[in-house]
């Protein structure tokens, strides 16, 4: 068989100690993971957890040890990071228990959820679709993925970014509303996971607005941290 146009290459991210690479499936995003985001965003912080798609290919993917480059993205005034725990999906499964979701986790890395605010409140207010604001090209960095074997104690970690070495969101994963495990069970009552899935599970407070020439520095502990510069 032949196709009428070239197939588009299969995203993909490093992972660590190995030069086999994590192919990209599905990218899934959780809204208001964590408390006091949730209350910056103008929400009380207690509601049952909810999803939007970024397309595989806005990846950016960034090797070890050095530092991506996003362009600023158009049509946006207002472009804000937020920093994320991504797990990625190695055995999927559908109506999968949160008691039973490890098994399904290949790994962890730290992304950005790169949002243009001014659109996403657009759509918010007409009640229209939020993609224009969340599900842009490039709008999904991450770093190099550590398999789940390696990562240590994911439930004691730290998650904080820096912009231009100013500390911008700090907190810890115990503080997500929705845990990983939570988070999987409800996600895969709605959807089949399939291997290659990435979750980012939400941010944690302090989103606010990067400009071009920022660099942007992320980190969960345990993990291969991310940077990126804005182009
Ligand atoms: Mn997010």
């Amino acid at each position: 068989m032949s196709f009428v146009l070239t197939p588009p290459a299969t995203t993909s991210v490093p992972v660590v100690g190995t030069k086999d690479r994590f192919p990209v499936h599905r990218i899934y995003c959780v809204g208001r993971n964590y408390e006091e985001h949730a209350k910056e965003m103008g929400f009380t912080g207690r509601e049952p957890p909810f999803f939007f798609l970024k397309p595989a290919d806005a990846i950016v993917a960034v090797e070890a040890g050095s530092i991506g480059a996003m362009p600023y993205p158009s049509l946006t005034q207002n472009l804000h990071h937020e920093i994320e725990l991504v797990v990625a999906i190695g055995q999927g499964g559908k109506n999968i228990k949160a008691a039973d979701a490890q098994q399904h986790i290949f790994g962890y890395a730290v992304g950005l959820d790169m949002t243009r605010r001014d659109l996403q409140g657009e759509m918010k207010k007409q009640g229209r679709p939020w993609c224009i604001g969340k599900a842009f090209d490039h709008s999904a960095p991450i770093g190099p993925i550590t398999p789940a074997t390696q990562a240590g104690d994911l439930a004691n970690a730290e998650i904080h970014l820096q912009v231009n070495g100013q500390e911008r969101q700090r907190s810890r994963i115990s503080k997500l509303i929705w845990n990983i495990g939570e988070t999987i069970e409800h996600l895969s009552a709605a959807w089949e996971l399939q291997p290659g899935d990435l979750i980012y599970t939400g941010t944690p407070e302090g989103v606010a607005a990067v400009v071009a020439g920022d660099t942007l520095s992320g980190e969960v502990t345990g993990l291969e941290p991310l940077s990126i510069k804005i182009t």
